[in-house]
């Protein structure tokens, strides 16, 4: 037995209250019970004198081993009351720490790795809410390694798919199996591009998660900022057959912000439209001023819309919603949680209005400079 176990320490305080209680009680009694007892005998003697006999010393051997016997009980009775309470002080004090030795069971098979380890809520005091607060905990590291473990393997999936396409062409080509055209370069140069991309959200987006994405802030012009990305995007619109356009309004106040994260916003927004967007289709933006709230920037399309399902979860990392008919390459499913991530280190919003089939509008602010 351990004796720097939390029971035995607990029994040992309870045993040792009981015990100085019994031997204060004792001591007192012993005192009272002899001083009461001599006074006693002392006017049995005075009674005995007035009637004009004599009782001589009344603290004869009979006295003494009443006293004695008195004396003796009491330490008996005392000896069972300190046994009796230590027995009832160990059952108890194991009782009340028995939750204690589960949760440190439980928090021990969590450090090996054991995320499956709960413990049962019985009460409700300080026990019963460090209880319920290890399960808690235990289901949020649960949700982290979750987490962690499909990124990585979401990871693998996303860099891996354009990783082949270009090793198996360019292999294709090296066997002259595949003809080194300007067409086939020029797909592969897509992929490669797509994989940079998804590079440089995933660096964002883990800026932003470890709380490293450096905001240079500056008053900025925000309407000539959208519409240089508008402009940047214009021959991609074109090649898609898509109608785009901005509609700014004249002196806007100024923004506080980060120009390179808030243009890597707007491009996100624009290239989903466009992606989402069939020929002939039509992709609107535009900046407002919010009274005293900031700068909002929305960007609409009229394409295929977003399911009232995937709604909820199009800001959420690797979510990949239904994708367009006409794209071969499937989206990386990170483009809305990047946006969601520089939107809110900027203190801004950032929602959506979608009907399917009917197209979708986005909408951000950012503060006011
Ligand atoms: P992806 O690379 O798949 O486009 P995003 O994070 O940018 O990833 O978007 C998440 C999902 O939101 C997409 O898979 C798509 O279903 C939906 N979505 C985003 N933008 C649009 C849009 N403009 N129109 C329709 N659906 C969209």
């Amino acid at each position: 037995m351990r004796l720097n176990r939390l029971w035995v320490k607990l029994a040992a305080i309870c045993a040792g209250t009981a015990a100085a209680g019994v031997l204060i009680a004792a001591i007192i009694l012993r005192q009272t019970t002899g001083t009461n007892f001599s006074q006693y005998l002392r006017h049995v003697q005075g009674m005995g004198q007035m009637m004009g006999g004599g009782f001589g010393n009344m603290m004869g051997p009979n006295e003494a081993q009443f006293l004695g016997s008195v004396n003796s009980s009491l330490w008996i009775a005392g000896i069972i009351a300190v046994i009796v309470a230590g027995a009832v002080a160990v059952l108890f004090a194991r009782e009340i720490t028995a939750p204690i030795r589960r949760l440190s069971e439980a928090a021990d098979g969590v450090r090996r790795g054991d995320m499956s380890q709960r413990v049962e809520v019985k009460s409700h005091d300080e026990v019963g809410s460090l209880s319920e607060d290890f399960n808690t905990m235990v289901d949020s590291l649960k949700d982290d390694q979750d987490a962690r473990r499909k990124l990585m393997s979401d990871l693998a999936h996303e860099m891996g798919t354009p990783l082949a396409v270009i090793q198996s062409n360019l292999e294709g080509m090296l066997d002259g199996v595949v003809e080194a055209t300007p067409t086939n370069i020029s797909s592969l140069h897509q992929e490669a591009i797509l994989l940079s991309r998804l590079v440089s959200d995933l660096r964002t987006l883990s800026q932003a998660e470890s709380g490293r994405l450096n905001l240079s802030l500056a008053p900025v012009d925000i309407g000539e900022l959208v519409e240089s990305v508008v402009t940047a995007t214009r021959p991609e619109a074109a090649r898609k057959g898509i109608d785009l356009s901005y509609e700014g309004i004249p002196s806007l106040p100024r923004a506080m912000m980060d120009r390179d994260r808030i243009s890597q916003v707007i491009a996100n927004l624009l290239s989903n439209a466009l992606r989402y967007t069939s020929a002939g289709g039509a992709v609107r933006v535009a900046v407002s001023s919010e009274d005293g709230k900031g700068l909002a920037v929305s960007v609409a399309d009229s394409g295929q819309g977003i399911s009232a399902e995937d709604l909820p979860h199009i800001f959420d990392r690797f979510y990949r919603g239904a994708q367009p008919k006409t794209s071969r390459v499937a989206g990386s499913g990170i483009g809305l949680a990047v946006v969601k991530e520089l939107v809110e280190a900027h203190k801004g919003r950032v929602w959506v209005e979608s009907k399917e089939g009917r197209g979708s509008t986005f909408h951000f602010t950012v503060p006011a400079a």
